[in-house]
């Protein structure tokens, strides 16, 4: 029988990613995707935006940055939308509502944000410290960590420690009177996660954000999806990654608490020294592994790391190029964004918390020739139900063609979080494979005990979103994941 030094449990990007480094120190490696393509959840997304730089130089990851504008455009009712433009230098408004002191005051809150979310930066790259673990490189990092922020002086240390457990409603209603401006900034906060803009730590989830993004807010930097995933594929083919794909990892084996091995179906078993699940962490814990070699209380808390999940995804073909009402052509290959305005958005989370959806849809999109392709939340994964696709196909619709005159669909396919859960085997279809709160981030990532992408039992790793840094597609998890097994096989 053929034994294979690390199996990885699915080809996310992450899985790909720490494929990718484990290769390099010559492990021979096997990948096993449940899906007839690898990519995982970033075949959701619209564009590669946030992955890491450090990533795409150590890989050698050769594909073009897209030769688009970076515009992000903010849907106002009125049709006279927020076009503005993000780079390193900052912020530039081709077009707004908004008064030029409440657009001044916009570029200082992000500011701000950029400078707080820095001192954060630094460990998103790291495996995160134990807590009381008593040794010397985790208290080190813990010290760093503190001193990061001590660095910010004492005003701005005082601010940050303010702001940290704040929702983004309440900051941005102190900071800005514009409605279009503080809905962007509420959905940047809030996508993705299963927060409303008055929920607590939401601005927090917009630093982290910019911390993972090199203090950008809006991903601007794009690569084409596809492009991306096969070229990491190709980098694993190349340096002799087998991936085998349409193969479901059915359970993973282990002897005296360490991994032997997994279980496909008709009983086949394979066998590895090192298991790295790419799946999240409570599929890999209370289906992969299942409950027996596990203590009560980890038990405990794998149940309750959170992950319902609350975007879909809806891909619109149309008969013609989509036209956004006024918006030049040349600004029109745009990210969309409709979130009029805070409590716009809030209603629709509220919805979501009674497992509903709101007539109240946000969604961001691409234009991508005729297709439109839209995140929309808040869809809330429910149990044992599904929801009115048609209906929220017709919501989507009567919003869109306020905005797009020539909006002709002749196909819609939407993915619910349900859809989602059940092609690529997430708990809740989340985006992040959990939620991103401060329970749930940097050494509580997924929770206490499993946080540098250990487990419980020997030789099997975790390394896919539910892990530190968190979603994304920023590859940071793989290579982080790899870098500790690395370490650990020392
Ligand atoms: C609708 C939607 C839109 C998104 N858009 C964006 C975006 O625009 N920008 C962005 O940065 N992020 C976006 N995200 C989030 C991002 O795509 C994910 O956070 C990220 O891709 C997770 O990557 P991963 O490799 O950790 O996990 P996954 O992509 O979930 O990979 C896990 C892989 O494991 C496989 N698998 C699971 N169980 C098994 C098993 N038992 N046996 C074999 N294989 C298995 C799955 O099929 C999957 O391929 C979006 C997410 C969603 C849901």
């Amino acid at each position: 029988m053929k034994k294979y030094d690390v199996i990885i449990i699915g080809g996310g990007h992450n899985g790909l990613v720490c494929a990718s480094y484990l290769a390099k120190r010559k492990y021979k490696i096997l990948i096993l995707e449940k899906n007839s393509e690898v990519g995982g959840l970033a075949n959701c997304a619209n564009f590669a935006n946030s992955f890491s730089k450090k990533i795409i130089s150590d890989l050698n990851i050769d594909i073009p940055q897209l030769n688009q504008n970076s515009y992000i455009v903010s849907l106002n009712p009125d049709t006279n939308h927020t076009i503005i433009e993000e780079s390193q230098n900052g912020i530039i408004f081709h077009n707004s509502s908004a008064t030029k002191e409440n657009q001044e005051k916009f570029k200082i809150l992000l500011n701000k944000y950029k400078k707080f979310s820095s001192s954060l930066s630094q460990f998103m790259n790291q495996t995160p410290p134990r807590i009381k673990s008593g040794v010397f490189q985790d208290t080190l990092k813990l010290m760093k960590m503190g001193w990061n922020v001590r660095k910010l002086g004492k005003k701005n240390m005082r601010e940050f420690l303010r702001v940290i457990g704040l929702n983004i409603a309440d900051e941005l209603e102190d900071n800005l009177s514009d409605d279009i401006l503080r809905g962007i900034l509420s959905h940047e906060a809030v996508l993705g996660t299963n927060l409303g803009p008055r929920s607590p730590g939401s601005v927090l989830t917009l630093l982290y954000k910019q911390a993972i993004n090199n203090g950008l807010v809006f991903d601007s930097e794009k690569y084409n999806i596809n492009d991306y995933i096969s070229s990491l594929e190709k980098i694993c083919i190349d340096s002799g990654v087998e991936i085998r794909k349409n193969i479901s990892v059915n359970k993973i084996k282990i002897i005296e608490n360490r991994v032997s091995g997994v279980e496909l179906d008709h009983n086949e078993i394979i066998n590895a020294n090192i298991i790295v699940s790419n799946a999240d962490p409570k599929k890999t814990y209370l289906e992969l592994l299942g409950p027996e070699p596990l203590d009560t209380d980890f038990i405990r808390r794998t149940k309750n790391f959170r992950s319902k999940g609350n975007v879909a995804k809806l891909t619109l073909l149309l008969n013609e190029k989509p036209i956004v009402n006024n918006i030049d052509k040349e600004k029109a290959n745009a990210r969309y964004i409709f979130a009029p305005n805070i409590n716009y958005v809030e209603k629709s989370f509220n919805s979501s918390k009674y497992n509903n959806f709101s007539e109240n849809l946000c969604f961001e999109f691409h234009i991508l020739d005729k297709q439109l392709k839209l995140n929309l939340y808040y869809i809330p994964y429910i149990k044992n139900s599904t929801h009115d696709k048609e209906k929220i196909i017709q919501q989507c619709q009567n919003i869109l063609k306020k905005f797009i005159g020539n909006l002709n669909i002749t196909n819609a396919e939407l993915l619910t979080p349900n859809d989602i859960s059940n092609k690529y085997n997430v708990s809740g279809g989340h985006w992040n494979h959990g939620e991103f709160e401060i329970d749930q981030m940097l050494m509580m990532r997924p929770f206490y005990g499993s946080a540098q992408y250990q487990t419980p039992i020997k030789n099997l790793y975790l390394c896919s979103a539910g892990t530190h840094p968190g979603g994304g597609i920023t590859g940071i998890n793989g290579q982080n994941a790899a870098k500790k097994i690395i370490e650990d096989q020392r």
